[in-house]
């Protein structure tokens, strides 16, 4: 027994809630024409999951959702709980259905529908827009050793507060944009820490132009038409040097080092011997797409990715995968659910 609609949107992050607003625009009614299915306790996608002294501000901003601005909110408080409650207020002015916590568990496909399995329900829809972001997904390389290590590794995304750092010796891995803040919050409260990243970083004077934007959205747009796994935004656009980066620079907490080769039980060690005590080890190593519960379409190419064109799967149309790759950002997500909606309602007409 499952229920029947057009569209399900899986997320209710920026990129599911865009998708949802375009679908409401488009004449598709609630719960007939379209669900959305989010697995968060509360509104707020990710940004809820977010530790406590990220805010919005010189670093972290967030693009307004289509057809209500985020306004003035109060920069002093978390991240988190500005983003969920904006989130929540754009999901009651546009009376969206969205039903949480609800997991998708699989995206199968039966007939001419797509059948999505969850912890509610069965929903068999028409088309599929699968907006599950990174953050379930953390990336923790592998290093000999790691499994003996007696301190405490820790990942960007269990990151609470660096005050459980005081006097401890913090090794920070990874070079984005978490891990130099992060980096230079816990350099206040550590006895010392250590910063290596595979690549040197490349930080850029001032903000972003909007052509350096456009080239790096390009590049990753590129690789996701190969079906290579994409490639974490930072990674294509380098870091932008803010004051706070510049301090910490003079300062020489900024002294990347190149990664160590293995982790020994009270550290870690480089190729040539050179031996770093350490306490704790955050890996600030950036996260993966989502997208477990699509194995059954058995999408992954041999290159490790899947093939899109634009937010459209090659190799299943009915399926759209918005704030992915090039759209991993909060202006890309809103665009990806815009024209996600538009393909969608044109495959719908030609049914
Ligand atoms: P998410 O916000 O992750 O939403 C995905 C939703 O899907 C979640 O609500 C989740 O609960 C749900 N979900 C996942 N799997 C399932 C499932 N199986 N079943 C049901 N529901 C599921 N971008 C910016 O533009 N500016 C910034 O300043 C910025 N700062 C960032 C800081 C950090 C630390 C990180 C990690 C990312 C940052 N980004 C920033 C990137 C930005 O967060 C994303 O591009 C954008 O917010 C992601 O929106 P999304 O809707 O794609 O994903």
């Amino acid at each position: 027994m499952h229920t029947t609609t057009d569209v399900v949107v899986i997320g209710a992050g920026q990129a599911g809630l865009s998708a949802a607003y375009h679908l409401r625009r488009a004449g598709f009614r609630n719960e007939t024409g379209f669900v959305v299915l989010d697995h968060g306790k509360r509104p707020g996608g990710a940004w809820q999951y977010r530790w406590p002294s990220l805010r919005l501000g010189k670093v972290h901003g967030i693009y307004d959702l289509p057809g209500l601005a985020l306004g003035h909110p109060d920069l002093g408080k978390p991240a988190s709980e500005v983003v969920s409650e904006y989130f929540g207020r754009f999901e009651r002015t546009f009376d969206l259905p969205v039903h949480r916590p609800v997991e998708v568990q699989s995206v199968s496909r039966e007939g001419d529908r797509l059948l999505v399995a969850s912890t509610l329900d069965e929903w068999s829809a028409r088309a599929v827009i699968s907006a599950t972001g990174t953050w379930d997904r953390p990336f923790w390389p592998r290093y000999p050793g790691q499994e003996t290590f007696r301190g405490r590794q820790l990942h960007t995304a269990e990151f609470q507060s660096a005050e459980e750092f005081r006097g401890k010796h913090v090794v920070v891995v990874g070079g984005g944009a978490s891990g130099t803040q992060l980096l230079v919050e816990i350099a206040e409260v550590a006895s010392g820490t250590t910063w290596v990243t595979r690549r040197p970083p490349e930080f850029h004077e001032g903000d972003f132009t909007q052509e350096h934007g456009r080239e790096s959205v390009a590049k990753v747009d590129r690789r996701v038409r190969e079906g290579l796994p994409p490639e974490s935004v930072v990674s294509v656009t380098g870091l932008v040097l803010t004051p706070e980066l510049r301090k910490a620079r003079e300062q020489g907490i900024l002294d990347r080092k190149p990664m160590f080769e293995r982790i020994v039980p009270d550290g870690v060690v480089w190729a040539d011997g050179t031996k770093q005590r350490a306490d704790v080890i955050l890996w600030a190593t950036g996260f993966r797409a989502a997208l477990d519960h699509l194995a059954p379409l058995h999408l992954r190419t041999h290159g490790g990715g899947i093939r899109m064109d634009g937010t459209r799967v090659v190799d299943e149309p009915r399926l759209h995968l918005v704030g992915y790759g090039p759209s991993a950002s909060t202006v890309g997500a809103n665009r990806a659910g815009r024209s996600a909606v538009h393909e969608i309602r044109q495959l719908l007409e030609r049914q």
